[in-house]
């Protein structure tokens, strides 16, 4: 093959996979005004109803604005050999074949970022604070910008200094000391995410003794379920929007729920919320998903080893001497649509595992609760209640909730 035809191979992949995101948008934007499932009319007030319309039309538009601009710059870079630059930029700083990858990638995250953080600025300050939802201050936007930029060039730079050291000493087979680095990275961060990670970003506290605990507790002792580690954190601080979720395993595993969660759902829903997550845990859900993406990553490492070493990849984007990291650029975008098809399957599993963790919920404590918690959640975060069913299948990691509300009345 010819590394010009390799290079519009990746052009192509980069110019029909921004089709395919607007064709679903599209499609999923033409259902906005349908008419409501006679199940859901209760869910909004006709004025809210009015305003989740106009929140989702204006998202909807900003999406198409965001994601042209940057299909725009990334042709750009690729046409004006925007990595070849960059490449030459990263070995005037050292000869070291480490060094120059990481400088490569830092000055490209960098880069990227700066062009994106004007739009998710927009996004936070004028749409999110249009409909109410938004809560961040000026400085914790920017506060999370930074540290971001210091966790990703700490963990970042560390695993792929690694892989490339693997790389280069122990060539072919690099992929399973990578695969092996990784591995431990991720059942690392699964176990101490909460512990050390999220409190850079949050402040979380014990759920305080009261009712809620107790009424917590005597259903997790019901279930033969134990649960000390609960915890609340201070979601309110960026955004309206509430959540709940399980993570880790083992003594690590513990349940946060948002401040916003306490204080939009009563008790009963939320010890139903509650109930659901615990059915994830119960069911396996939380290591099956774990042990997937491990064997996700191990073929997508061993595909890498096997593109890695040819001097096309560099060729392609026309950089005359190959590397790792450029190898790892035009990788990463063949192997796109591979990974678009596992994001998929992991979509098509995820939404198995919500009604499986919606029946535990139901068997194990009550519907009525869970179907009127899901419906305050939904009015309040002004959620889409008739997305079309192709953009559900390719993007929704849950059940809609006209389809979560139809199982659980069952
Ligand atoms: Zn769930």
């Amino acid at each position: 093959m010819k590394p010009e035809t390799l290079f519009y191979i990746i052009i192509a992949i980069l110019i029909v996979s921004f089709i395919i995101d607007q064709v679903l948008d599209y499609l999923n934007a033409k259902y906005f005004n349908d008419t409501l499932p006679a199940e859901l009319q209760n869910v909004f007030d006709e004025e809210e109803y009015k305003k989740s319309q106009a929140y989702k039309k204006e998202r909807y538009k900003f999406g198409i604005l965001t994601s042209a601009i940057s299909l725009i710059a990334t042709l750009l870079f690729f046409f004006f050999d925007g990595f070849a630059f960059v490449d030459e930029l990263a070995r005037s700083v050292s000869n070291h074949e480490i060094i120059i990858a990481l400088v490569f990638f830092g000055i490209i995250m960098i880069a990227s970022d700066i062009l994106s953080t004007p739009f998710s600025y927009y996004s936070t300050f004028v749409i999110e604070e249009k409909y109410g939802f938004n809560k961040t201050a000026r400085k914790t936007f920017f506060l999370d910008k930074l540290k971001g930029w210091l966790m990703g060039a700490v963990i970042g730079g560390v695993l792929l200094g690694a892989i490339i050291w693997f790389y280069e000493t122990t060539g072919k087979n690099f992929w399973l000391y990578a695969w092996g680095i990784i591995t431990v990275f991720t059942v690392l961060m699964n176990l101490f995410y909460a512990r050390f990670i999220l409190p850079l970003f949050n402040k979380q506290t014990p759920l305080e003794d009261g009712s809620l605990r107790s009424q917590i507790e005597t259903y997790a002792s019901k279930v033969g379920f134990t649960l000390d580690k609960i915890f609340v954190i201070d979601g309110s601080k960026r955004s309206t929007k509430a959540n709940a979720y399980f993570s880790g395993f083992g003594s690590e595993k513990r349940v946060t729920l948002y401040d916003t969660l306490i204080n939009d759902l009563n008790e009963e829903e939320i010890v139903a919320v509650l109930a659901h997550e615990v059915g994830h845990y119960k069911r396996n859900h939380i290591i099956i998903t774990l042990f997937a993406a491990i064997v996700t990553t191990g073929f997508t490492l061993w595909l890498l080893s096997l593109f890695i070493g040819n001097p096309l990849m560099s060729e392609a984007l026309h950089v005359s001497k190959p590397s790792f990291h450029i190898g790892l650029i035009a990788f990463g975008v063949l192997y796109s649509p591979i990974s678009g098809i596992t994001g998929l399957l992991m979509n098509y599993l995820s939404r198995k595992f919500e009604y499986q963790a919606d029946n535990y919920a139901k068997n194990t404590y009550a519907a009525p609760p869970l179907i009127s918690g899901l419906k305050k959640l939904t009015k309040n975060s002004l959620s889409d209640l008739t997305p079309h069913p192709f953009y559900v299948f390719a993007h929704y990691s849950h059940p809609t909730l006209l389809q979560r509300f139809r199982n659980l009345r069952k």
